[in-house]
């Protein structure tokens, strides 16, 4: 028998209306290109999300069709999200610091049919127009006075494409399953794959996050996402944020200036903040040296990389800040786990609490977890086993966009294989303890070392060569390219370093190159990389 409840659809539009009718006043602070300090409401925020679902619908465009945004964090970003999403397209977010090449792929991948871009990506976006000809023009997130001389085809400013729209606009009603926003990871082998979200899963995520033991986001909540709108909805914070109503300060393309980060956070009384460890340090550092201390900000979520002891201690000790470790993925929307202290582990001593602050978190309800060993066996959550990481969720992929079936990432029972193996221990509390797969995460953005490894073993001295990620302090991992000379053949690290140069994003050039005799294999002839990243364990790269 069926419940007699209403089936109403979770779609991204309803977080629009809520946050509209009962937040109007709520502020939303950005910086930008053309305004150092932009200051409006979330009210005015999705009238101009209206303005912007008229002109899309003007553009000719089918439910469905993707949208691109090349842009760093802000109010037209934001807008953007929900104009996009909630007339029934999919915002489609780019990363803009991969290579030209990788971002033809996926423009093409995805068959954007129109692009959003900060005027500050147009020079890159001008030299690729000619391998992207399916896109039919380019919305430039800028007024009119601040728009760049192009040669990018029907291109326009934002504020020109929305002027003369209409700010009513019926937000239309469809499946809540069809896709809202769209974002590739190169954080598995090969090609980067595509990401497909939908509203539901969404809509969820934004619930599940928004948690008392998971972000714990509140209407009382000053939100400062450090991480990019264009990397995983950035955490899915504007839609967790719009469904509560809490202020939101964006730092525009000042994401990795401590000194700006700071001046926000203490100017809009920012109680929570979001990011990768590398953003943290720069802050940390920046507040070091000019003798500044955090006054208003609460908690700060990092994630997205194993977050260092050393840095929970100064949040905590210095700034009096809760650091809440988070573990997820882009396949996950991206929550998995929250640190968050069990009723159990409030009077614990500080130094054992901090034990458990450097695990990953636990589980938060929608994202069901199991670690198994190589046999796919089911081990148990004791904190001694570790093991391959499935998850399985409402907010956690079924595939990848048009790989449907071939992708070979999830098990035969429907659980997703996450790449990371880890322990559990017996409160829940996940630590992530290596990776299967052949990654390497820098400053929290992926580098393909297979792709760096078939640009290496082209130069004609290389007989194989292998590259790892070892720690960096500022990076949490760089590369290390391991080298096997062809016999008779000799090229130095300086040789090969140039080689690379130009032919993959000049921050993919590994820090350093080892020479070695031979690299260890599997049966099946792969490269052994655990084994490897265990014997350069201890290397330290020139750099750290
Ligand atoms: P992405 O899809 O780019 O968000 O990256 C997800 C991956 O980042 C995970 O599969 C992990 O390998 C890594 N990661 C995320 N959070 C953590 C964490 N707290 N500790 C260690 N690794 C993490």
């Amino acid at each position: 028998m069926h419940g007699l409840m209403m089936d109403t659809p979770l779609l991204i539009s309803w977080i629009a209306r809520h946050a509209e009718r009962n937040f109007p006043n709520r502020e939303i602070v950005s910086i930008t290109m053309d305004n150092p300090s932009h200051r409006y409401t979330i009210g005015e925020c999705i009238q101009r999300a209206r303005k912007l679902a008229n002109a899309l619908d003007r553009l000719g465009l089918s439910r469905g069709d993707r949208i691109a945004t090349l842009a760093w964090n802000d109010y037209r970003h934001l807008e953007a999200y929900y104009a996009i999403g909630g007339a029934g397209y999919v915002c489609h977010t780019i990363n803009p610091r991969l290579f030209p090449e990788q971002i033809v792929f996926i423009v093409n991948h995805a068959e954007d049919k129109w692009v959003m871009t900060d005027p500050l990506f147009v020079p890159l976006l001008e030299k690729i127009a000619g391998s992207t000809p399916n896109v039919a023009g380019y919305i430039v997130m800028t007024d009119d006075a601040h728009m760049p001389k192009t040669t990018l085809r029907n291109a326009i400013s934002y504020e020109a494409l929305i002027a003369d729209e209409s700010d009513s606009y019926d937000w239309p009603d469809f499946d809540e399953r069809e896709a809202v926003a769209l974002c590739y990871t190169s954080g598995t082998t090969g090609n980067p794959k595509g990401v497909l979200y939908s509203h539901r899963s969404q809509v969820l995520h934004a619930y599940g996050s928004a948690m008392a033991d998971a972000l714990g986001l509140s209407n009382r909540d000053t939100m400062l996402p450090v991480v990019p709108l264009f990397h995983v909805n950035a955490w899915g914070v504007p839609y967790a944020a719009l469904m509560v109503g809490a202020k939101l300060v964006f730092p525009g393309p000042k994401m990795g200036d401590g000194e700006t980060l700071y001046r926000l956070m203490e100017a809009e009384k920012v109680t929570i903040a979001a990011g990768v460890p590398t953003v943290w340090l720069g802050l940390l550092q920046y507040m070091d040296k000019a003798g500044k201390r955090l006054t208003t900000v609460e908690r700060t979520v990092i994630g997205g990389a194993a977050v260092p002891e050393s840095m929970i201690r100064a949040f905590r000790d210095k700034h009096d800040v809760v650091v809440m470790q988070g573990w997820g993925m882009t396949e996950m929307s991206p929550l998995g786990t929250v640190n968050s202290l069990k009723a159990s582990q409030l009077d614990l001593s500080p130094d054992e609490i901090i034990k458990i602050r450097v695990k990953a978190g636990r589980g938060i309800f929608g994202v069901e977890m199991r670690i198994v060993d190589d046999e796919q066996n089911e081990l148990p959550w004791d904190g001694d086993k570790a093991g391959a990481l499935q998850v399985r969720g409402p907010w956690v992929c079924s595939d990848y966009f048009k790989l449907e079936g071939s992708a070979g990432s999830h098990t035969g029972d429907g659980w997703f294989e996450t790449g990371d193996v880890a322990k559990i221990d017996p409160d829940g509390f996940l630590q992530i303890t290596d990776r299967t797969k052949d990654v390497i995460k820098s400053g929290g953005e992926w580098i393909s070392s297979i792709d760096v490894e078939n640009v290496a073993v082209g130069h004609p001295a290389v007989a194989e060569a292998a590259v790892i990620g070892v720690a960096h302090p500022k990076w949490t991992e760089r590369p290390l390219l391991v080298i096997v000379r062809k016999e008779g053949e000799d090229v130095s690290r300086d040789e090969l370093l140039a080689w690379l140069d130009g032919k993959i994003a000049s921050w993919w050039i590994p820090d350093d190159v080892v020479f070695v005799d031979d690299i260890p294999h599997t049966a099946t002839g792969k490269i052994k990389k655990i084994e490897l990243r265990k014997q350069f364990a201890d290397y330290r790269l020139p750099t750290a």
